[in-house]
């Protein structure tokens, strides 16, 4: 009886429609204006890498090769060599953003905090090769984003 109460009246299909009307008027608590509006980063958000560069401008990267090694997606590629003061020093130092898997074990594995993810999400590629990100690239990264990087290595280590 219930159930043919429930077809003839079609009280199920009344029911969600209400529900579908609920939500039409109803204030969004939810929808962000991205991108005027931003939802809240962690500072140990994984976004586009950077290579980093002590306060006297002499680079980080000591050309160990243990981010190459530990890298899963195989997406880091390092050569190295000599420099004019006798260091050690990367010639070639490339990621492959395609191949990347942004799992962060490069920056984990880094003894002198080089190479790192910042919260920079908001980049695109246009042409063939851009996807590969070199040394200078890397560099340029580290250069322009340096205060956003060092604030977000504070914020992480009060959490550890
Ligand atoms: S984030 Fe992970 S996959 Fe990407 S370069 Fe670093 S170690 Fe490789
Ligand atoms: S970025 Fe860090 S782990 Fe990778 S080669 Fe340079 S010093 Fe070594």
């Amino acid at each position: 009886m219930k159930s043919i109460f429930k077809t003839l009246f079609l009280s199920e299909l009344c029911q969600g429609l209400y529900v579908t009307a609920r939500q039409f008027f109803a204030r969004p608590h939810v929808v962000v204006q991205y991108p005027e509006e931003k939802t809240p980063q962690s500072p140990r958000f994984r976004g586009l890498h950077a290579q980093r560069r002590y306060a006297n401008g002499q680079e980080r990267c000591i050309a160990c090769k243990l981010c190459e090694a530990v890298c899963p997606a195989l997406a880091i590629t390092i050569e190295s060599g000599v420099s004019d003061d006798g260091t050690r020093r990367t010639t070639r130092y490339d990621i492959d953003l395609f191949k990347c898997i942004f799992c962060g074990f490069c920056e984990e594995a880094c003894p002198v905090d080089a190479i790192v993810e910042t919260r920079i999400h908001e980049y695109h590629m246009e042409n063939r090769g851009e996807n590969i990100m070199t040394k200078d690239k890397l560099l340029a990264v580290g250069d322009k984003f340096e205060a956003m990087i060092a604030a977000d290595k504070a914020a992480d280590a009060r959490y550890r």
